[in-house]
Parts: structure tokens; sequence; C-alpha cells
């Protein structure tokens, strides 16, 4: 542990699986508080008792990211516990259809669009609605940094998945739109934009075309939760500093080319 969040309170979103849990356990080893928000209690209690075994800080905190009294008041549990908030990392997302079928956008069923949009874009804003106000209420100097997760298709689009990429592509224009909307109150907005990454998300697509999605990866292997966990908790930390308004992709090099 080199301590790069040491006494830094961190709310997660979706950290109940995947990336968000992954970055949940390295941040509470980086010595951070965290809170652990998920609509998944079950798992989400799980990654908390986990992590308070190794010796980390975390609570669970239930949320359903589209709904903006339960994000308030997660924002609200947090701060309560931990006295403050200087970072976040709004994670939670869905994709479309988890058995990986892909649809062309003329052919989107509405009521899949409307709940991607819902979760993985106005579910981010909304967050980051409660975060903001937490984070500016507090009056530090310190700052705040606030991670977006979007995706490779928040830069690219991703064919048979247009709902999917149009949620990411609004996560990037969010984040840096924040980021100048913030900066002169010390608050910095970074997007990740992970590649295809082996969690319960890209299972089923996986298995479904799994040689085919590596072709176009040229590292020709899946990420792992880890390594965009690495890079989020350096986002997070003060080591990142001079990065406000970005879009790092960690992608294997998929949209190098
Ligand atoms: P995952 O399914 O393993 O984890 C997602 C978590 O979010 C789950 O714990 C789930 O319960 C939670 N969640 C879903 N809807 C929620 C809601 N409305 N409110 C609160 N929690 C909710 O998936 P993952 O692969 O770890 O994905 C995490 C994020 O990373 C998503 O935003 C996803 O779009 C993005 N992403 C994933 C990949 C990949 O290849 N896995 C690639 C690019 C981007």
């Amino acid at each position: 542990m080199s301590g790069l969040l040491r006494g830094k309170s961190i709310l997660i979103t979706g950290a109940a699986s995947g990336i968000g849990l992954s970055t949940a356990r390295l941040a509470a080893r980086e010595g951070a508080k965290v809170a652990l928000c998920d609509r998944d209690e079950e798992q989400g209690e799980a990654a908390v008792g986990a992590i308070v075994a190794d010796g980390g800080k975390a609570l669970f905190l239930r949320m359903d990211v589209t709904s903006e009294a339960q994000v308030s008041a997660g924002v609200d549990a947090c701060v309560g516990a931990f006295g403050r908030l200087d970072g976040a990392f709004n994670n939670a997302g869905i994709s479309a259809d988890p058995s990986g079928q892909t649809v062309r956008a003329a052919d989107i069923p509405f009521d899949a669009w409307q709940q991607v949009l819902a979760v993985n874009l106005t579910g981010v804003w909304l967050c980051m609605r409660h975060e903001i106000r937490q984070m500016l209420a507090a009056g530090r100097s310190g700052g705040g940094a606030i991670v977006n997760n979007a995706s490779i298709a928040g830069i690219v689009g991703l064919r048979g998945h247009a709902a999917y990429a149009a949620s990411k592509h609004g996560v990037v224009g969010l984040t840096r739109s924040a980021a100048g909307d913030y900066a002169g109150q010390g608050l910095r907005f970074n997007a990740i934009c992970p590649g295809f990454v082996d969690t319960p998300l890209t299972a089923q697509a996986f298995d479904r075309a799994g040689p085919k999605i590596l072709a176009g990866v040229p590292l020709r292997r899946l990420g792992t939760p880890q390594e965009i966990a690495e890079a989020v908790v350096w986002l997070l930390s003060d080591r990142s500093s001079f990065v406000t308004g970005a879009t790092i992709a960690a992608d294997g090099g998929y949209t190098a080319l």
C-alpha cells in the first residue's frame, strides 16, 4: 500500500461487482474510507465485509442511481459517516441487453432505450449533482475529484449498441462540461473509458463473440477490473492534480487504431 488516497473519503456507485468493486478494494487498500453504493444489497454488504476484514474502512449504502431521493440520501449518509466527501467514482451502469445481443438503432425497444439512458447518463448526472453540492458546501480549498465511468463506446460508436454508446458519449460530454463549470472551485472531473473488461456485464457477450471482440483489441486480451481500478484511483488522488476534463482510455489499444 502506498497510501495514495490516505485520509480521503470516497463514494463509489455500482460498487458491488466488477470494476466498481475492484476500485473500492484498491481505494481502501490505498487508505481511503469508502462508501460502496449499489442497488444490490447482498453483494454490497459482502464486499464491505471483505474490505473491513482486510483492515479497510468501508460502509455499504443501498442506492439506485436513477432515484434522486436515494442518491441524495446516500451522499448525505457518506458525509455523515466520514465527515466529508473528497472524491467519487460514478460507475454504476448497464448494457441494453445483458445477453450481448446486438440491435440496430431504429429497432431498440423504447423501454430499453429509456432504461439505459436513465442509469448510465441521468444516474451519473444525479450523482454528480449531489456530490458537487456537497463538495462546494464544504468550501474546502482542496477541492474534490470526480471520475465518471464512460467506455470506449463514449469515444467511438459500437455497432448494434446505439443506446449504450449514446449514454456513454453523454457521460463524456457531461464530464468535460462540468470540468469547465467548476474549475474555479478546484473540482476536477475526468472520464475513464474502459475497453472490454472481464466482468459479469460482458460475460455473455464474450461467450457469444469472444474471438471477434479480441480481434479488435491490439493487446488481444480482455482487461481486468483491477487494471481499470488502478487508473481510477490515480485520477481520484492528488497525484493527478493537473488532470481535468480528460477522457482516458484503458482499452488495450482499441481506440488507438
Ligand atoms: P457489473 O455488472 O459487474 O457491475 C455493475 C454494478 O452496477 C452492479 O453491482 C450493479 O448492481 C450496479 N448497478 C446497476 N444498475 C444500478 C443502479 N441503477 N443503481 C445502482 N447500482 C446499479 O459491470 P461492470 O463491467 O463492472 O461495469 C461498471 C461500469 O463500467 C458500467 O458503467 C459499464 O458501462 C462500464 N464499462 C464496462 C466495461 C466492461 O467491459 N466490463 C467496458 C466499458 C465500460
